[in-house]
C-alpha cells in the first residue's frame, strides 16, 4: 500500500501543537486513508525534542526563533531530518502537512516578526522533504492529493 506522511496534529490522537490545541483533519478521504493505515504521522517539532506546549516560533531564512528570543533552529532541523528519514523509510507517495507552520507550512509561513503577518514560504521540514524529492500538499488540498494518488495506483 502506498503510504502518505502527514503532520501529526492533523492525524490526531496526541496533542503536539505548540499551544496545546488540536486541529484534526476531518475530510472523509483523509479519514478513509487513516482507517486504511495509509497515513504515517509525524510532528517534526516534537521529534526534534521540543515539549508541548512550547513557545510560538517563527522562521526567518534558515533560522527559527521562539517568541522568547531563544534560537530553536537546531531542534527544528533535527525534526525536519526525522521527517525526511520517516518519509524515506516508508517510501511515501507524498505528504500532507499543516499549513502556515514553521515546520510543516507548504505555501505560507509567519514572517518572523510575531506580528501575525504571513508571507509566501515553507516550513523547515517541508523544505527538506521537497529537497529530498517528496511532493507536499496542504490539508486544504486533500482532493488534489487524492487525484494525485489515483495516478500512482
Ligand atoms: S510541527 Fe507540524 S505536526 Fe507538529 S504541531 Fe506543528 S504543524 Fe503540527
Amino acid at each position: 500500500m502506498l503510504k502518505i506522511l502527514t503532520s501529526e496534529c492533523l492525524y490526531g490522537g496526541r496533542v503536539v501543537r505548540y499551544d496545546g490545541g488540536e486541529v484534526p483533519e476531518t475530510h472523509p478521504t483523509y479519514l478513509k486513508w487513516k482507517e486504511e493505515g495509509r497515513l504515517i504521522p509525524i510532528c517534526p517539532e516534537v521529534f526534534g525534542g521540543l515539549p508541548t506546549p512550547r513557545p510560538d516560533s517563527q522562521r526567518q531564512g534558515d533560522k527559527v526563533t521562539a517568541c522568547t528570543g531563544v534560537d530553536v533552529t537546531a531542534e527544528y532541523t533535527k525534526g525536519a531530518v526525522e521527517a525526511v528519514r520517516l518519509a524515506k523509510e516508508n517510501d511515501v507517495a507524498f505528504c500532507i502537512m499543516k499549513q502556515d507552520s514553521p515546520s510543516c507550512g507548504s505555501k505560507f509561513i509567519y514572517d518572523g516578526t510575531f506580528t501575525d503577518t504571513k508571507v509566501p514560504g515553507q516550513g523547515l521540514a517541508v523544505e527538506m522533504l521537497r529537497d529530498a524529492g517528496f511532493k507536499v500538499f496542504a490539508e486544504e488540498d486533500i482532493e488534489e492529493a487524492a487525484a494525485y494518488l489515483e495516478t500512482l495506483l
